[in-house]
């Protein structure tokens, strides 16, 4: 049977629950244990693919097509674990399940009540999603005091008791601010949120206290002794310059200990060796590149998280400091693509919404003008296309009918009916419901052989993840490829362009897909190596 660890933050959000949480599980790992990770969000959306990245950051797209929360990528690249549909849950499916079940009748006729059918909900999904783990870590969302996440408070509540304590145990997240003037760190905020924790039936087992400096041992125990929570288990999470070094940390510091003699379990020490060499890498880079970042919601760091670190992977393999320069679309609008000079290579990741689009095609155009390393994700790849249309085949008024939806020249274009890789039917149209009309998840595409698509992968198959409403218009498959466009990668039944590259040209990949959601930091991934490797050689190449 599995064992849980549930985890709440208190004090203020923003703390870094879930990257606390995946460190957690990637220590548990090294110990052999094998784990599974799940996030509870108090919010009422269904699912977070309607919200806007500037609120929430990046929507996290799972193999089997959930859009999730960003966590879920956290858990996924620090434990390397696969996360599914039943990983992430919001207050919103929760009481979807709940109304649909009573209105087909499932309650009998009961009075249906947050407690105990929402509650019930709640645990049955949690316990229903162990995959069979050793452990299974629990995140709640938000921070205590929150009155949404109060049924999820009650579940988890309940599920510590009917569990046991040997099968269950509760870690709080929370704030030891440093106050200037007074020169001192702060308990209280601390004391405060655990009351409130215990107001509400939850002891927990474990602090993980942030602080900008390790917190003495006096204040330790200070705050053991007001929280009821043992002093070895006071474990103060220090501020670090990057988040893999955060397993090591923990670690030293007994967290994995703590769980493993909790759960009485006799394990080998944990082997962090991995972690040691991605910090080593990180520490330790040969050279230096600048790629400029194309995008709408730069000014929101969570916003594109996934690629983010997607490109510090690959610097990490090819011993590179990646910067990103971050450029507002608009701004390539307003003042024109001279503010790309100077860069080793250009991304425009995904995006939705015609702000700032043009500035994408013409940072598309400037790439491949001057040759300078360029990779086009999702909508990257469609603006390359449009950029190919217009300037090589002459086709001024070529667009995506996103953003122009009577334009004579949809190179890009709604599929309104499609097959699904199971063979289902899939049909949308302009005006479906925004959530679940996309093509979602991970799907398998095939490269062309000899393409440098092909060769960066070096594989023949390969499975992406999607998250988008357009694709390439076949009508235009062959005036492109005639004009030099090559198609690198395809869909299995050669239905849909998932790939697009130029070959007069050191490095233009563009793909309708998201790589970065199966970037790992252990491995890195072949397209995101294989671009920075590219700008790197540019780099040298325009420095001596
Ligand atoms: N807006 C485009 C589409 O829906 C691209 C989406 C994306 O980049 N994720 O097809």
């Amino acid at each position: 049977m599995s064992r849980f660890i549930f985890i709440t933050g208190g004090v203020v959000s923003s703390l870094g629950k879930g990257i606390a949480s995946a460190s957690l599980g990637a220590i548990l790992q090294a110990r052999g244990l094998s784990i599974n990770m799940i996030k509870l969000d108090p919010y009422i959306n269904v699912d977070p693919g309607t919200m806007s990245p500037f609120q929430h950051g990046e929507v996290y797209v799972t193999d089997d097509g959930a859009e999730t929360d960003l966590d879920l990528g956290h858990y996924e690249r620090f434990a390397a674990i696969k996360s599914s549909k039943s990983s992430n849950y919001t207050t919103g499916r929760i009481y979807g399940n709940v109304i649909a079940k009573e209105r087909r009748g499932e309650y009998l006729g009961a009075t249906v009540q947050v407690i105990p059918h929402i509650t019930d909900e709640i645990k049955q999904k949690v316990l229903g999603s162990t995959n069979d783990a050793d452990i299974v870590l629990v995140e709640i969302g938000g921070t205590v005091g929150d009155i949404e996440s109060l049924p999820f408070m009650e579940a988890i509540r309940q599920l510590g008791v009917e569990l046991g304590h040997d099968n269950a145990l509760f870690m709080h997240l929370t704030l030891v601010p440093y106050i200037p003037a007074a020169g001192e760190i702060k308990t209280k905020p601390t004391q405060h949120s655990v009351k409130e924790l215990r107001s509400i039936g939850i002891q927990p087992n474990i602090l993980l206290c942030r602080a900008e400096k390790s917190i003495p041992e006096d204040e330790r125990k200070k705050i053991a002794l007001f929280t009821n929570v043992s002093l070895d288990s006071v474990i103060s999470a220090v501020d670090v310059d990057h988040i893999y070094k955060i397993p090591r940390e923990l670690h030293e510091q007994g967290l994995d200990d703590i769980v493993v003699k909790k759960f009485g379990l006799d394990l080998p020490p944990a082997d962090l060796s991995d972690w040691d060499q991605i910090v080593e890498a990180l520490q330790n880079p040969e050279h230096s590149i600048d790629i400029g970042f194309v995008g709408k919601y730069i000014e929101h760091t969570d916003a594109y998280k996934s690629l983010m670190e997607a490109l510090a992977h690959a610097g990490i393999h090819t011993r590179t400091k990646v910067n990103v320069i971050k450029i507002d679309a608009d701004r390539i609008e307003s003042e024109g693509t001279q503010i790309l000079n100077n860069l080793d290579a250009i991304l425009v990741p995904g995006g939705f919404g015609s702000r700032g689009v043009e500035g994408k095609i013409a940072a598309a155009h400037f790439a491949r003008m001057h040759k300078i390393p360029y990779l086009g994700i999702c909508l990257g790849m469609q603006v390359a296309v449009i950029e190919y249309a217009r300037n090589v085949l002459g086709l001024t008024q070529a667009h995506s009918t996103e953003f122009n939806p009577k334009t004579p020249e949809p190179v890009i274009a709604l599929i309104t009916e499609w097959k699904n890789q199971d063979g289902s039917i899939e049909v949308r149209d302009e005006d479906a419901d925004l959530g679940g009309t996309m093509r979602l998840g991970a799907q398998t595409c095939k490269l062309v052989p000899g393409t440098l698509s092909q060769k960066a992968y070096g594989a023949e198959q390969i499975q992406e993840r999607h998250r988008h409403r357009y694709e390439f218009n076949n009508n235009y498959l062959d005036v492109l490829q005639n004009a030099g466009l090559v198609i690198s990668g395809v869909s299995v039944d050669n239905e849909l362009v998932e790939m697009v590259e130029i070959s007069d040209h050191p490095w233009f990949v563009a793909c309708q897909f998201h790589p970065e959601f199966t970037s790992q930091p252990r491995e890195g991934h072949p397209l995101f190596n294989s671009f920075v490797t590219a700008a790197l050689a540019q780099h040298l190449e325009s420095n001596g």
